[in-house]
Formats: C-alpha cells, structure tokens, sequence
C-alpha cells in the first residue's frame, strides 16, 4: 500500500529568507528543480538540494494544523506498519532484550505517538515530541505515551538523555536540519542511536520523475541524498553505522509486476525512495 505525501499548499503571506548551506556552510546555489510547489536549488559545494530562499519557521509551524491532524489520523494504522517494518529492516529489534532502563527511547515527530506507544506497550520507555499541538493533545490522551507538543528544541531535554531517537520523514521538514542533527547529537547518550528516515534524492524514483517526484512538495524543505545525509551527520560528530533503502516504483505508476521488480532491482543498489540511516554518537575513547 502505498500513501499520499501530506503538503500544504503555502499562504501567499509567507516569509522567506536565505540561508548558507545547512549541511557544509556554502553560499553558493544553482537552480535544481522547478516544481508546481516550489523551486529547489543545489548547493554547489556539497550538492543537497533545498528551498532557498525557505520560509521562515513561524510561517512552517502554521502549516501542521487541523488539516494535516486529520491526514496523520487517517494513516496511523499504515504509518506505524511502514515504521516498524523499516526499523525491523535495520535490525532495531535486537535492542528488545536489553533491560528496561536502557530503552530510552523519543519519537520526533510523532504525530499520534502510535510507535512510541507500540514500544511503552512491550516494555520500553518511549516519549514523543510532535509541532500539530492537535495531534500532541490526541496521543496524550488515547495512547500510552507522553508527547512535548512543540519543536525539539522547545522540549529541552537533558543532555545524554534518550539511548534511541527516531525520525521518520522529519528532517526534510525542518528549517535547519544542521541544528536538529546537533540537538539529537546532545540528548542523545554516548554509544546511543539515532535512526533517521527520509525520502532519497539519489533514489530510482528522484531520477525517473525529477521535479515532478511525489516528495519535490513545498513542505520538504531540504531533500538529502544518502551522501549529503552521511556528510550532514558526519558532521555533527555522527557516525553512519548503517544506510537502507526502499521502494522501487510508487503504487499507480507502473503495472504491480513491474513495481514488484523494481522494488526488488533497488534495495541491494541503494536506490530505493526512502533511506534509512542508522547514526550513533560515538562513546567517550571511541576514534
Ligand atoms: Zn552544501
């Protein structure tokens, strides 16, 4: 099963600026892609591609409403499947033996906090972090878990905090995912984990429908290639520890046997249309 990608369409009143280059600090861009949802550049240095100038995060912040509440409601169900399958791709279920005080674990952008209540339900201790306030106020009153409505960084946690964080389909949203890498970097413990989904722009799909790619929308902010992922991370002091991708052709664009060949074709060549990076932050003595 395959699910529309949520995106607002932008208030004309919106504010944007420009920005250096979140994942290496350039300041130089070229045109990349123009799409009916916005205008992507490529940062001539480093190649992530971005909206630049990009809307300011206060205008970002509205655009997760009751509008895209009711969108998160709707797909919970096949949301959580699509995040337990992913984590169980990159081998998450293996930290179900550790004892309890080491399952730690924040969801950002939880939405419901389906995932997070899946885990508190077979014995971890998961919280969530969610900006659709509406969402936030859901979770924390049907499902087992407690959700910080509002941005990571409003949450202030402690430092060293979580041993796993998790984002699915995130950090293209943010206004600088340089920051955000940073702030999961100082909750996160020494040896602790970070798993990170997103759309790849390096993918099969990227390459094949190029500005007319379902995740060119003017929400994506930033669309990261598994190198720029890898060099943003690498940067904030993370160390890839492991990168998956998935999905070949999305459902409707091809007959199911071609989709099923595709989907097969792209795993082993890191082409697929979501990637998976697994990040930790090394120990204190680890080189
Ligand atoms: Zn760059």
């Amino acid at each position: 099963m395959s699910y529309k990608t949520f995106s607002k369409t932008p208030d004309i009143g919106e504010s944007r600026v420009m920005i250096d280059c979140p994942c290496c600090g350039g300041s130089q861009f070229k045109i990349h892609w123009k799409a009916d949802q916005g205008i992507w550049h490529r940062c001539l240095s480093c190649s992530l591609i971005l909206q630049n100038p990009q809307p300011v995060i206060e205008d970002i912040l509205e655009r997760y409403d009751s509008e895209y509440f009711e969108y998160e409601t709707e797909n919970e169900d096949g949301f959580l499947n699509l995040m337990l399958m992913g984590l169980h791709d990159v081998g998450f279920s293996e930290w179900d033996s550790l004892d309890s005080e080491d399952k730690s674990f924040l969801d950002i952008g939880c939405a419901t906090g389906r995932l997070g209540a899946f885990l508190n339900d077979s014995g971890w201790n998961a919280q969530g972090v969610e900006v659709c306030r509406e969402a936030a106020a859901y979770g924390n009153k049907h499902y087992n878990i407690e959700i910080f409505p509002g941005t990571l960084n409003e949450a202030c946690f402690p430092d060293e905090h979580f041993r796993f964080v998790h984002s699915s389909h995130v950090i293209e949203h943010v206004n600088r995912p340089d920051l955000f890498l940073n702030e999961i970097f100082r909750i996160l413990k020494p040896g602790g984990l970070y798993y990170c989904a997103t759309p790849n722009c390096s993918g099969f799909q990227a390459k094949l429908f190029a500005h007319k790619w379902r995740s060119a929308i003017a929400d994506h902010l930033c669309l990261f290639s598994k190198k720029t992922l890898r060099l943003s991370a690498e940067s904030q002091g993370f160390r890839v520890l492991k990168t998956k991708t998935w999905g070949g052709l999305g459902e409707g664009y091809a007959p199911a046997f071609l989709k099923k060949a595709a989907d097969k074709l792209v795993k082993p060549l890191g082409w697929g249309d979501v990637m998976m990076m697994v990040l930790q932050k090394p120990s204190d003595g680890d080189s």
